[in-house]
């Protein structure tokens, strides 16, 4: 029985909750101030997904996006994508399409999500709901809302990946 392994490159600008979710899908837990773990370029979990046995390898940054030193080798090979932003942040809502440039300079066209992040802070929102839909429509990715805090919908991020790399 074959398994597939999915490396996935998660990014957006700082804070916006990366290292959260991969914590949170991986690990199971959330915490205020997590710190990566020194030394780990990526966690996994494994899924079933269409009946195959799917490895996802989720890839942190060391919080090199903040002053725009990403390295090759976090883009290398990656066959699917999360494009991540926060819903207090307007500056990573504006800066997304950019991240998609970047994914598509080194990665080509792969499986692509856009996350809006911290829907839980929704009464604290600085974007408006109606040009997030425009940006998803007009990069032509699906979008997820998610609050990693509360563990809502973070799972169907990576399903909806896997899914659609299973169909490639
Ligand atoms: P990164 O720089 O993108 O990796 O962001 P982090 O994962 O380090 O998260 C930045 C901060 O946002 C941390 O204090 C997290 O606890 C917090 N955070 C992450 N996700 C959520 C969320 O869904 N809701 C709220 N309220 N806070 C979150
Ligand atoms: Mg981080």
């Amino acid at each position: 029985d074959l398994e597939i392994a999915l490396k996935v490159v998660i990014v957006g600008n700082g804070a916006v909750g990366k290292s959260s979710m991969i914590q949170r899908y991986c690990r199971g837990t959330f915490t205020r101030d997590y710190k990566k773990t020194i030394g780990v370029d990526f966690l996994e979990r494994q899924i079933e997904c269409n009946g195959e046995d799917v490895r996802l390898m989720l890839w942190d940054t060391a919080g090199q996006e903040e002053f725009d030193a990403i390295t090759k080798a976090y883009y290398r090979g990656a066959q699917a994508c999360v494009l991540a932003f926060s819903t207090t942040d307007r500056d990573s809502f504006e800066a997304i399409h950019s991240w998609k440039i970047k994914v598509e300079d080194e990665c080509g066209k792969i499986p692509t999500v856009i996350v809006q992040n911290k829907v839980d802070l929704i009464e604290r929102s600085q974007v408006d709901p109606q040009e997030v839909d425009i940006l998803a429509r007009s990069l032509g990715c699906k979008l997820i809302c998610t609050s990693v805090k509360d563990d809502v919908n973070v799972n169907n991020v990576f399903r909806f990946l896997a899914t659609r790399c299973l169909m490639e």
